[in-house]
């Protein structure tokens, strides 16, 4: 099937309305698509300083070149972007990303701010959010976007769904954290909408390089991953189907699990206990 628009050769059949793009089709289809989600949901609001947490990766790589575009078309709203980039310290991969990072940044003509996990015992998933929050609020960067699409929101909610932990739930959406306690900045994903499969052929057009944390790879998540791909081969549209229903009942969720925010005893980081699970995961 050739392009709908433009009848040229297809790089892409959307998988829930059957439409088949070219290259140049797709590319105008995704960039469209992720900012009327910053618009819908107002992600960037007034922000004069908007963060972008990057791993190298191409999700993030995608948030960044497109914020990047955004803010450099509105002109007159002089908004700042800052990419952060926590260094894990993983041999083989750490240093490939940050020299991806570093060239991607220059090129584009990006702030760039690294920092490395110093303390090796402590889980680094934890490391990373602690240290992306803090920095970002040193940074007075107003909100802080992430990589996340569409398949990794779907897994997580199917992940907390199965593991009977939905107060997690409660926690995610386009746009989270606590609007109302200022030591937590507020995180965006401006790829909700895009799938996994879109944003991989977007990154291939664009020549982003995939970088695979190697220390990412969760096999129950995986696990969901593959279940998930399956019944979306055989019922399209799937994917969609679990984000559209969750947003329906997320308010409710937020509105069931109120988290008191307080002050982490040992290092003032905010949290929802006595002590952080930074400085928890240390002791
Ligand atoms: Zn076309
Ligand atoms: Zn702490």
């Amino acid at each position: 099937m050739a392009c709908k628009n433009c009848k040229s050769h297809p790089v892409i059949k959307l998988t829930n309305t059957n439409i088949s793009l070219c290259k140049n089709c797709f590319i105008h289809y995704f960039e469209k698509k992720v900012f009327k989600n910053v618009r819908k949901y107002d992600l960037l609001d007034d922000c004069k300083t908007i963060g972008v947490a990057v791993s190298g990766g191409k999700n993030s790589l995608i948030v960044l070149c497109l914020l990047n575009k955004l803010v450099k078309q509105r002109i007159s709203k002089n908004v700042k972007i800052i990419a952060i980039h926590i260094d894990e310290g993983i041999k083989n991969y750490s240093e490939i990303a940050s020299k991806t990072l570093k060239q991607f940044c220059k090129i584009n003509q990006i702030e760039l701010k690294e920092y490395s996990i110093k303390n090796k015992k402590a889980s680094p998933e934890i490391w990373v959010r602690y240290l992306l929050n803090k920095k970002a609020r040193e940074l007075k960067i107003e909100r802080l976007a992430t990589g996340h699409n569409l398949d990794a929101e779907a897994e997580t909610i199917i992940m907390n769904q199965s593991r009977k932990d939905i107060e997690r739930s409660a926690r995610l959406g386009p746009i989270t954290g606590f609007q109302t306690e200022k030591k937590f900045i507020p995180r965006i994903k401006p790829l909700y909408f895009i799938l996994e499969q879109e944003s991989e052929i977007y990154a291939k057009i664009k020549e982003f390089r995939e970088l695979k944390n190697p220390y990412l790879a969760d096999s129950y998540r995986e696990n969901i991953k593959k279940f998930l791909n399956e019944v979306e081969s055989k019922y399209p549209g799937t994917k969609y189907n679990i984000i559209n229903s969750f947003l329906e009942i997320l308010p409710l969720l937020k509105n069931k699990f109120k988290t008191k925010i307080v002050s982490c005893e040992s290092c003032g980081e905010p949290c929802s206990n006595k002590i952080c699970s930074a400085c928890k995961s240390l002791s």
